[in-house]
């Protein structure tokens, strides 16, 4: 197998679950978002562990996604972040997965669905309170929750919205969330005065499960926590939000790769393509087998991103190629091919960056760090247990998930 792996330490996914728990009360249930592939993690592994650590409903952002946790025998209620179009219609419905809707076109084509099939679709009413992406006006809340009820195949198991800026720690911002989450509660009492019940209210991503707890209600839905990561953008405050609201998470993915080649230069020899660093002195350089095709982020050239080979600091030289990039390994003489490097990942495993300060260095947040590594790197899955890491896991076999679930007629 190629050097290059992420591992997937499904012990700290538990771990982190078990973290956000305790920023909960006993009756805010847990939705858990594995949409863009467990925000790389790898949906189907990720989701089993989930459910497996409390979770009580999976997030998702694409109807093919819930298709592969379904066909991977994922029973538990998956909630889709979008409206289903066109042929996804029949599929959602066959699947049992929980769609958002918003505007009564889907809410009919869903009903005509339905009953074709013989079924009871459960929908979450989307509320667009201020993200202007997608979801009702407020004020449309209460006429659309009439519409679900009164159609005969189709059940509101609950509303909800999505906040814009929840992880901003300006005034102004935190103003907004506020707004926010008043047109929010406003739209829930007026389904309420309408004689509808809402079902399961739900609002918070992870900066607002971590920041307003007022905002839990019956459901959080943080993704990012889950992962190991705090919200947000870095430059913004993260560090600052990690020192106001501690909570011990530790970084799920590590991204490591072992040593192709090492090789002397004098001084004055240029590195890579484009010529864009060259030698101020005899230098050591090694090659790595990771590049921008597996999501290692060609701007993070010469930004001062740093590679660990044991515990030695190797800075990354010259332009990341599509496929390998070389670091200098000054700090490391001794290092040879085959050693171990570690890209990314948890500072308490021998990262030097975590996905969130690897973000930084190119202005983006840990999210699309994480999402960007790509198929080319296979996940690995590690679970700690009394005996410590038996080995790595294999990709589990397939098997029936036996969490018990809080049916699909509720989410
Ligand atoms: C992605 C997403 C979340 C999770 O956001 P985090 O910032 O990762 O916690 C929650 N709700 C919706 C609707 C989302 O799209």
């Amino acid at each position: 197998m190629r050097p290059t792996k992420a591992i997937i330490h499904l012990s700290s996914l538990e771990h982190n679950i078990a973290e956000i728990k305790k920023l909960l009360s006993r009756q805010t249930r847990l939705c858990v978002p594995v949409k863009a592939d467990a925000y790389g993690h790898g949906a189907v592994q990720c989701s089993r562990k989930a459910l497996e650590s409390g979770a009580d409903c999976l997030g998702i952002a694409t109807v093919s996604e819930g298709v592969e946790l379904r066909d991977a025998g994922i029973i538990a209620p998956v909630l889709l972040f979008s409206s289903p179009l066109g042929d996804e219609i029949s599929e959602v419905v066959s699947r049992n997965l929980t769609p958002f809707v918003f505007e009564p076109f889907c809410i009919r084509l869903l009903e005509e669905e339905a009953a074709r099939r013989g079924k009871t679709a459960t929908v979450h009413l989307k509320v667009d309170t201020g993200m202007s992406r997608v979801g009702c006006r407020p004020e449309d809340a209460a006429s659309l929750a009439r519409l679900i009820v009164q159609c005969k195949h189709l059940k509101l198991g609950g509303m909800a919205t999505h906040f814009a800026v929840s992880d901003s720690l300006e005034n102004n911002d935190e103003v907004f969330t506020h707004e926010q989450f008043r047109r929010f509660t406003a739209a829930v009492a007026a389904v309420k005065r309408e004689g509808v019940d809402p079902g399961i209210c739900h609002c918070a991503n992870s900066s607002a499960t971590l920041r307003y707890p007022e905002t839990h209600l019956d459901m959080v839905r943080p993704g990012i926590m889950v992962y190991g990561c705090y919200p947000g953008d870095y430059r913004k405050g993260a560090p600052v939000l990690a020192e106001k609201h501690p909570v011990n998470l530790e970084p799920v993915m590590d991204v490591v790769t072992q040593i192709t080649a090492v090789k002397d230069i004098p001084l004055g020899t240029s590195v890579s393509y484009g010529r864009r660093w060259t030698s101020a002195a005899s230098a050591r350089i090694a090659t790595l087998p990771i590049g921008y095709a597996d999501g290692l982020r060609r701007r993070l050239s010469l930004t001062g991103f740093v590679v660990a080979v044991g515990d030695k600091h190797c800075p990354v030289r010259g332009t990341i190629c599509m496929d390998q990039c070389m670091i200098d390994l000054t700090a490391a003489p001794d290092a040879a091919v085959g050693d171990k490097a570690t890209v990314f990942g948890a500072k308490c495993r021998g990262a030097i960056f975590d996905a969130g300060a690897l973000g930084e260095l190119i202005g983006t947040i840990p999210y699309e760090i994480l999402t960007s590594m790509s198929r080319r790197v296979p996940r690995i899955y590690r679970q700690f247990t009394a005996e410590g890491y038996p080995g790595d896991l294999e990709p589990r076999p397939d098997r029936r998930n036996l969490h018990p679930v809080w049916g699909h007629s509720r989410c």
